[in-house]
């Protein structure tokens, strides 16, 4: 079957890209190999989709050249996505930090998808494998598990290796390879951290506690919350610093409970109370997590006027930089994005084409691009398909 465009992956990205191709009055067909379309998205924000970010930036992205996502996210913004949302009154909310989630369900933004799709004559086909590509002199031929396709333009939108379970393969790495295109190393990101046996041992009895931390690692600091897991470190504020983490560092967290922590904790010794750091510790933390902290920064439970100021002092610093040195990551397995991808040095950042392979374009998670925790890993979806979507 001859086509003009043919897009891989019926992912956020491959099913924008296509609707935008469409509108344009191109003959699209979109393949996966999945049975259900849109599956990350379906599991995405908790069934919820975080699906932008109100404060979309490059700031917010990770990529061995911070500039390339400048355009297609200025091209196709968050308020331009927002703007569509509206358009199919899906309701919305803003959860924290300018993270756009839908009241109801995350299958009002598959069902979206689809109808954009459907409404621009794109042709969506899932249990199809793609299982190799050959370039001819003007076409791209692609071998599917259902026979061979044909077209002018190639979409890769095969996302990354997170989730294996909802379809992710290396496929799109390896034609990016085939055609002399290099794929910058990948790791598992925004991903809990495992601990090594013996902070697990003590830390896995806090399993389900949650805390305000700033996590901090490689200069890099966020400002979240922390989850104890029985595997080890979850929660916004990981999972956000485990992009930046490289095997061997250590995290620092600030668990320190308010602004003023040291000086009221001086302030009721000084007052001579006779109640126990425990106790006071209570009125911040959950009753589980001090007994616990306490035992692992070898602090005696002792009423607070029997503490020195320096002892004090040296408390609360413990509080400011716990450093936890983590044993790895969960992996690809519960990871939600990969971190590298196909190199954008090979690819023009206005196009998405591949600079030495005209008609072969990349977009989404596949490509070298990450975003951190909070909806910018979709919106560069959707920007980097809509960027495509215009030149295919
Ligand atoms: P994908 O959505 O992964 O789509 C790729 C498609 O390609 C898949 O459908 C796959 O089946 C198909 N495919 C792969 N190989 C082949 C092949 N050989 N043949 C045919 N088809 C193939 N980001 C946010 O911004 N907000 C969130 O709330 C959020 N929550 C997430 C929750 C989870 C659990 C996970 C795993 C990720 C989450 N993300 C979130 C990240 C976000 O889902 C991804 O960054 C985004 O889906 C990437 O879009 P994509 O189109 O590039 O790839």
């Amino acid at each position: 079957m001859k086509t003009d465009v043919i897009v891989i992956g019926a992912g956020a990205a491959g099913l924008f890209c296509a609707a935008q191709a469409g509108f344009r009055g191109r003959n699209v067909v979109v393949l996966d190999h999945a049975k259900r379309l849109g599956g990350k998205i379906l599991m995405s924000g908790g069934g919820r989709c975080n699906f932008t970010n109100m404060y979309a930036s490059p700031e917010n992205f990770l990529s061995n050249n911070p500039h390339f996502c400048k355009s297609a996210l200025s091209r196709y913004t968050q308020w331009d996505f927002i703007a569509l949302v509206n358009q199919y009154d899906i309701a919305h909310h803003e959860k924290t930090l300018g993270q756009l989630f839908c009241d109801d369900s995350a299958k009002q933004i598959v069902d979206m998808l689809l109808s954009e799709c459907q409404k621009a004559n794109v042709r969506v086909v899932n249990r199809c494998p793609v299982e190799g590509i050959e370039k001819t002199a003007n076409d791209f031929v692609v071998n599917t598990g259902n026979g061979q396709y044909q077209c002018e333009s190639l979409v890769v939108a095969t996302g990354g290796l997170s989730m294996p379970k909802l379809g992710a393969t290396p496929f799109g790495y390896k034609i990016a390879e085939q055609f002399g295109i290099p794929v910058t190393p990948v790791r598992a990101a925004l991903v809990p951290f495992t601990l090594h046996d013996e902070d697990k041992e003590v830390l896995s009895e806090l399993s389900g506690v949650s805390i305000d931390a700033a996590a901090s690692c490689n200069n890099t600091q966020f400002n979240e919350s922390m989850l104890f897991t029985h595997r080890g470190l979850s929660g916004p504020a990981v999972l956000q610093i485990s992009s930046f983490w490289e095997p061997g560092d250590t995290v620092s967290f600030d668990i320190t409970p308010a602004a003023d922590f040291t000086e009221k904790l001086l302030a009721l010794r000084n007052s001579n109370t006779n109640s126990l750091l425990s106790n006071v510790l209570n009125e911040w933390f959950p009753k589980r997590f001090v007994q616990t902290i306490l035992a692992v920064f070898g602090i005696d439970n002792k009423p607070l006027k029997q503490y020195n100021e320096k002892q004090l002092i040296a408390i609360c610093n413990r509080f400011n930089d716990w450093q936890v040195k983590p044993n790895g990551t969960e992996g690809y397995r519960t990871a939600e994005v990969t971190l590298g991808g196909v190199d954008t040095d090979y690819l023009s950042s206005k196009t998405m084409e591949a600079k030495q392979v005209p008609g072969l374009y990349f977009i989404g998670e596949v490509v070298d691009v990450t975003g951190w925790l909070g909806g910018y890993n979709f919106q560069w979806a959707w920007s980097s398909g809509w960027v495509a979507g215009q030149y295919v």
